[in-house]
This record gives structure tokens, sequence and C-alpha cells, in this order.
């Protein structure tokens, strides 16, 4: 063999191995961010072993829906790419090996408002460069729809703060981007599209914020997402639901695409079971 082949095939084994080598990386950065992994911590640097990888990777393929392998094979790394909610899969110091188990599906942060009346308000709107043709009359609408959603589940009430007024409501909704003043910074287009904080965290309980470099749309078409599923599911998120491994559910943190017509939405089972163990059976009277 010539000795230029011979260093050629050594290059192209070396470069596949440092490519397996950042996939691996990212794979157990991705991981730990959505609560798979424990986070990365420099005092004890805990070193991860195999056996916790693999099994990480197994309870993150149970939750995706896609064969439980334990390795990154290409229906794994697809799920990783999707986009999806930034909050985690796994809260706490949940034993994962319980939760794999568990039949109920849907999961509870173990956090809810002491009262049904909710108000929300609105402090900034798509750009209208990146997410043309929603004008803010359409994604107010859009955003009474989608809590709309729940309150049909449940008694709940959700009431829109006048926009311009200087009140905020208990659910403040906000489009922005990279670094935005709460410690989640998003990531620019793809990746993380939305994420929002449970009832009672403090300050920012109940507060929704969407990645304003996505491309928003009512309807979702030509590569763009549809802020009605999105703001569905961010919506469970501001009034405790966590995320759901259960098929079909607005809960699951991957986007799945348009949910479709938002007028004559319903939610699926396990959502409603969530929102009615957290808040009761809306009675057809209310
Ligand atoms: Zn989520
Ligand atoms: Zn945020």
């Amino acid at each position: 063999m010539e000795l230029g082949v011979l260093l050629w095939m050594v290059l192209t084994l070396m470069g596949s191995t440092t490519a397996q080598h950042d996939q691996y990386s990212g794979a157990v950065d991705w991981l730990s961010r959505y609560g798979y992994l424990p986070r990365p911590d420099p005092r004890t640097s805990k070193l991860l072993t195999k056996e916790g990888i693999e099994n990480a990777i197994r309870v993150m393929q149970r939750f995706g829906g896609v064969q439980e392998t334990g390795v990154l094979d290409s229906a794994t790394l697809k799920l990783m790419s999707t986009p999806r909610c930034s909050l985690p899969d796994i809260i706490g110091s949940e034993d994962m090996m319980k939760r794999r188990r568990r039949r109920k599906r849907y999961a509870l942060s173990g956090l809810k408002w002491h009262k049904t009346d909710l108000t929300w308000s609105v402090h900034s709107y798509p750009s209208p460069s990146t997410s043309p043709g929603l004008h803010n009359n359409l994604v107010d609408n859009i955003l009474t729809y989608a809590f709309k959603a729940w309150s049909n589940a449940a008694p709940l009430r959700f009431n829109q703060v006048a926009r311009g007024s200087r009140a905020e409501g208990d659910i403040r909704v906000s489009f922005s981007q990279l670094l935005h003043n709460d410690g989640y910074p998003f990531d620019g287009r793809g990746g993380t599209l939305a994420h929002a904080f449970f009832p009672f965290t403090g300050d920012l309980a109940g507060d929704t914020h969407f990645d304003d470099d996505e491309v928003w749309s009512y309807g979702g078409g030509s590569s763009s997402t549809d802020l009605f599923t999105v703001a569905v599911h961010e919506f469970g998120h501001a009034l405790g639901l966590s995320h759901s491994s259960s098929d079909p559910s607005i809960m699951r943190p991957y986007y799945q695409g348009p949910v479709g017509d938002i007028i004559n939405f319903e939610l699926a089972l396990d959502d409603r079971l969530a929102i009615q163990q957290l808040y009761g059976v809306k009675d057809d009277n209310q």
C-alpha cells in the first residue's frame, strides 16, 4: 500500500473518531441539560460511568418513544436534534428507574396556582421581520385559544390584561432572543423553542418565554413553528404540568408539528387527566 493511501486512511479514521467523540460529548451534554444525567459539578468532578450514560440514553429513548438500545443510533440522534421545549424531561431527584416503571404517564411539577381566575399579559410580540404575518392581534387570539384548551378541561378562567395597560398578568408572555435575564438563554433558530416557569417558583412563576429567533406562524406552514401548538404546551408548564412521555400528549417535550384547527382543539386524555388532577374536573355549568 502506498504511504499516501495509508496516511489518508489513518487521517480518515482519526477524523471519524474525533467526530464520534464530539457526537458523544454533545449527547452527554444534551442528556444532562434535559435531566437524564446529573449536571456536571465542578466541585466533585464526578465521573459519569459508561453504564450510567447507557442507562440515561435508554430512559431518554423510552421517554421519546424510540427503540431502547442504549446507544446513539440514528433515531436517537434525530430525536436529540428535534426542536423542543427547553425544560428538562426528568425533574429534581426523581429516580429514573422509578420513572421508567411508572404506569401513569403524565407528570406534575408538584406546584399549582391557589386560585382558578388567572390573568395573562404579553410584554413583547414576535419580531415582524422574523415572523411576518403574525400581527399582535393574531398573537393575542392564538394565545387566548391556547389558554382555552386548558380551561375547557378544568375549572380555570383566563383573562388578558388590556394591552397597553401597565398591569402585569399572573402569566407574563414574551418573545426574546438569546440571553433574556432569566438565566435560561435561547439558542437561535431551532434547538430550544420556548420555556415556562412553574407556579410558585418566585418572581418568574407562570412566565412564558418564546424564542424570538424562531419563525412563528399561525398553522406552522413552510418550515415555521406553529405558535398555538407550542403555547398550549408552555401554558401547561405555567399551570404546573411537567413533560409527558404519553403519545398523544401536548406535553411531549419535542415539537411534533401543528396540532391543527385551533378553535376546536381538544387536549388528549392524558393531558386532561393531568390538569384535572391539579384543578379538578370542569362541570358543564361552569
Ligand atoms: Zn416543555
Ligand atoms: Zn426565559
